[in-house]
């Protein structure tokens, strides 16, 4: 398996105080160490090219992106997304990252890939910088598989504790793409109801405060996993979220590390029967520090596997 990452990714600083911090990344890559992690292929993240933002991101979005890093000190994007002079540099290693990994399992030189990069993405509209994302990596990637590798199917688990609604929006018309999330509702950022269907190809799983294992496992048995299952997709993406655990300082489940390795093996049950075993994963939320780690790193080994 590969693992992505760049250093632009640990100098993308929010600023004091803020949860989206570059201490995340440390952890999770201190949790990927060479020791118990010794079969990774570490790649350094290329750039996404303009190219491949502009088929998810509005040509002006991506250019004020680009543009907005302050040379000192933050700029404010919105209440809680927030640019330092690393910013623009990160998000494009972000993004590239996810389209790199795309290229590399689609042609075969290997069949998984977890991208340990910030900022995250699955907030990140067409048009709009929210919920600590700039632009959206995963959907970047998608849109990548799509455009550049002809794929008819193609499926996005995304088990962020927080809805995907960047890239629900990207996708809702979009039938080669289906997006299956579980997500605590209500919550931050409010989309991601039952009934948000899309062209047939959005399946929302919400559960309330204080889900635990299991009926966040029952989820995916009886709603999520099934749906993707019958989609046969040619290769998944999942959005790595893990602010669902029982530590996270932002949402209020109760999972634990273990259950995100049951999911990805789950997941990789899915790539195995329809996409000869592809996975690109890339990493989303998570905000306790040593439950990041212990997740994150119960993730990757379960995709190992
Ligand atoms: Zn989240």
């Amino acid at each position: 398996m590969r693992l992505y990452t760049h250093a632009a990714c640990l100098q993308h600083d929010p600023g004091p105080g803020h949860p989206e911090s570059p201490a995340r990344l440390h952890a999770v890559l201190a949790a990927l160490d060479r020791d118990r992690f010794a079969a990774l292929d570490r790649i350094e993240a290329s750039r996404a090219s303009v190219k491949a933002l502009e088929r998810v991101h509005d040509p002006a979005y991506v250019a004020r992106i680009l543009s907005s890093a302050p040379a000192d000190g933050l700029r404010r994007l919105d209440e809680d997304t927030l640019m330092s002079p690393a910013s623009a540099e990160a998000a494009l290693r972000a993004a590239g990252a996810v389209t790199a990994a795309v290229d590399a399992v689609l042609s075969s030189n290997a069949s998984r890939a977890f991208c340990a990069v910030r900022p995250p993405g699955h907030h990140a509209t067409g048009t709009r910088a929210m919920g600590f994302c700039l632009f959206n990596n995963v959907a970047v990637g998608a849109a990548h598989a799509l455009a550049e590798h002809g794929l008819e199917r193609m499926a996005i688990a995304d088990f962020d504790v927080h809805h995907g609604n960047g890239t629900q929006d990207i996708f809702a018309g979009e039938p080669r793409v289906l997006f299956a999330s579980s997500h605590q509702s209500p919550l931050y950022p409010g989309s991601g109801g039952v009934e948000e269907t899309g062209a047939g190809n959005l399946v929302n799983a919400p559960l309330p405060s204080g889900t635990g294992p299991a009926a966040f496992r029952q989820a995916w048995e009886d709603r999520l996993l099934p749906r993707l299952d019958a989609f046969r997709p040619q290769l998944l993406l999942v959005s790595a979220g893990f602010d669902g655990h029982r530590a996270d300082p932002l949402a209020q489940w109760r999972l634990d590390a273990d259950d995100y390795a049951w999911l990805t093996t789950r997941l990789v049950e899915v790539a195995r029967a329809h996409a000869g075993g592809r996975i690109v994963s890339t990493l989303e939320g998570g905000y306790d520090l040593q439950a990041l780690a212990a997740s994150a790193a119960a993730h990757a080994a379960a995709l190992m596997d």
